[in-house]
């Protein structure tokens, strides 16, 4: 398995290097919504510590992740009134990942609509401020 590469982006989101919408942050882990959301409301988990991915994390290191992702599991069905919740991580190119910094997908779902397929469109600034806010304020 290739190196972590420091330059990538979710790297440069941490370092303050590059915007994101912040919806949570702690010691351990950084939220922040995806800028091509499948769902309204899909949002990224990621770890402080430098990893690729599951490969490349301690359990620990792994488990605080999948910690942030319960939080916002949780603030995501009643910001957005969301049926259910579909959770993702994708490991290397063979397994879906596209960005080599950990991460974990929280996307809100509802009934009968279906995701949209990855990368399908930048999402309007006004639209992602506009969902930070309301997940922000179910974080509470
Ligand atoms: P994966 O690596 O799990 O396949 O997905 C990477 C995710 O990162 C995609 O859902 C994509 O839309 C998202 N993404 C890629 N570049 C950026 C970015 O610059 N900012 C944010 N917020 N999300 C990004």
């Amino acid at each position: 398995m290739p190196a972590y590469d420091p330059n990538n982006i979710f790297a440069k989101i941490l370092r303050g290097e590059f915007p994101c919408h912040k919806v949570y942050e702690d010691e351990h882990v950084l939220a922040f919504l995806d800028i091509m959301p499948r769902a309204p409301g899909h949002t990224l988990v990621i770890p402080k510590v430098p990893a690729r991915n599951i490969l490349d994390v301690t359990p620990d290191g792994y488990a605080h992740v999948a910690r942030g992702a319960h939080k916002i599991a949780a603030a995501a069905m009643k910001a957005f009134h969301a049926d259910g919740i579909t959770v993702q991580q994708f490991n290397e190119a063979a397994g879906g990942q596209v960005v080599f910094h950990l991460h974990m997908h929280v996307m809100p779902r509802h009934d009968g609509i279906a995701l949209l397929p990855p990368a399908s469109r930048k999402e309007d600034i006004e639209v992602l401020e506009d969902n930070a806010t309301k997940l922000i304020a179910a974080l509470g």
